[in-house]
């Protein structure tokens, strides 16, 4: 596999943020305003379903898993965010914990990475393995 990142004969300064970034960034701001209105709806639903006959069993999953989508939503929407500001200090393709590059691959696929896919790898796994020990990592 060959990095084309290396050297771009000729063409603008780096004044402006290359175009990558520019994709990301639109996409990303996408994402928050997409994810604003998912909320909103997601809101809605747990309140509707809250105050409606919906609810007959008071143990429905219903509520748990609109909240388990809500609560993933707000983590997407604040590390868009968080890309974001990446971007302005210029770090939007370095990984926050370790400071490497972050593969373009990923990026592409997650526009709102903040690590590499090592560190993420790392975070999932003791955040598995700390939920399992009953809060063995502090
Ligand atoms: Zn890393």
């Amino acid at each position: 596999m060959q990095e084309g990142s290396m050297a771009k004969s000729g063409g603008q300064g780096r004044s402006v943020a290359d175009r990558f970034q520019e994709i990301q960034r639109k996409r990303l701001l996408e994402q928050i305003s997409s994810s604003a209105q998912h909320r909103e709806g997601l809101l809605t639903d747990m309140w509707i379903g809250e105050n409606s006959s919906f609810s007959t069993h008071p143990a429905t999953a219903a509520p748990n898993m609109s909240s388990f989508y809500l609560i993933e939503t707000i983590k997407g929407e604040c590390q868009a965010k968080r890309a974001l500001q990446k971007m302005q200090e210029g770090t939007y393709e370095i990984c926050d914990e370790c400071g490497k590059k972050i593969n373009r691959k990923r990026l592409k696929a997650l526009p709102h990475a903040l690590n590499c896919i090592d560190c993420q790898t790392k975070k999932e796994q003791q955040r598995r393995t700390s939920r399992r020990n009953n809060w063995h990592w502090t």
